[in-house]
């Protein structure tokens, strides 16, 4: 699944093709993918991308000041960019049509095997009616986010463990199973400690560790561990960094003893029983 690093590369790797592009057209393979709240079906056509932004695991392009697309790719959802028309595949849902000054037609195609992803068009001052946007958390890497506020809000959910609280997105935003896992790895926390029981110096560590693997799977373009691509069908290579995501029985890279598993949260975790302590 995306996380902030994949969406993150996606958009990245999006903003320098459709930034300026006029829409033509957003045409619907497959209904119930386009959440459409603008009340009118051609509400995009004629409007021009002017900025692509990320929140947490969403991605926002803002089509002038009155109109906002939003899509969240979930498990499998992918943008694709053709600058020839797509002949459509199975899974493709909802095709984009566009028109840049200089370069002539190009398209953004929808894909999504699983079909759990979304994408909303509405009004910028309708963005909080989607639950998961309004309720994320601050982002992890900016700047003006410190451990206190983060040690704070993981003791607001202080009878469950650090590894619920940090895929709830409520706490901070955009981390998913991968890099819940890798950055408790990295901070020597284990991850059923309960979310309320961090000193200072644990949450000034833990978020520490968080920017870090963060930035380190951002430069390195996202982790493709099943499908993940970016929209020009690129691969991550943050996998090849992975510490003890999809490690299990394998030797910490820190001191050999094997990685354990467990399931927290309803999903499977990964931990060095020596290097991260109960
Ligand atoms: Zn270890």
């Amino acid at each position: 699944m995306p996380e902030l690093p994949e969406v993150e590369t996606v958009r990245i790797s999006l903003e320098p093709l459709i930034l300026g592009a006029r829409i033509l057209e957003i045409r619907e393979l497959t209904a119930g993918v386009l959440y459409n709240w603008t009340g009118h079906p051609e509400a995009a056509s004629g409007s021009t991308v002017t900025g692509l932004r990320r929140r947490g695991k969403y991605l926002l392009l803002d089509l002038g000041p009155d109109l906002l697309l939003i899509a969240h790719l979930r498990m499998t959802g992918q943008f694709k960019y053709k600058d020839q028309p797509p002949a459509m595949v199975k899974h493709d849902h909802i095709v984009i049509s566009l028109e840049k000054p200089e370069s002539g037609r190009i398209w953004l195609v929808f894909h999504d095997t699983r079909r759990f992803g979304r994408i909303w068009l509405l009004r910028p001052d309708q963005a909080s009616q989607i639950a998961g946007l309004a309720s994320l958390g601050p982002e992890p890497l900016d700047p003006e986010l410190d451990s206190e506020t983060l040690r704070l809000r993981l003791a607001r959910h202080s009878r469950t463990n650090l590894k619920a609280a940090l895929l709830s997105q409520t706490v901070v935003a955009g981390l998913g199973n991968i890099y819940v896992d890798e950055t408790l790895f990295l901070s020597g926390i284990n991850p059923q400690r309960l979310s309320g029981s961090l000193s200072s110096q644990e949450a000034e560590n833990l978020l520490a560790c968080m920017q870090k693997i963060l930035r380190a799977a951002v430069n390195a373009r996202g982790t493709s561990v099943k499908d993940y691509v970016d929209a020009l069908n690129v691969r991550g290579s943050f996998q090849y960094q992975l510490q003890v995501y999809g490690r299990t029985g394998q030797p910490c890279t820190q001191c050999g003893t094997p990685l354990a598993k467990t399931r927290l949260a309803g999903r499977t975790t990964v931990f060095c029983p020596n290097c991260q302590p109960v």
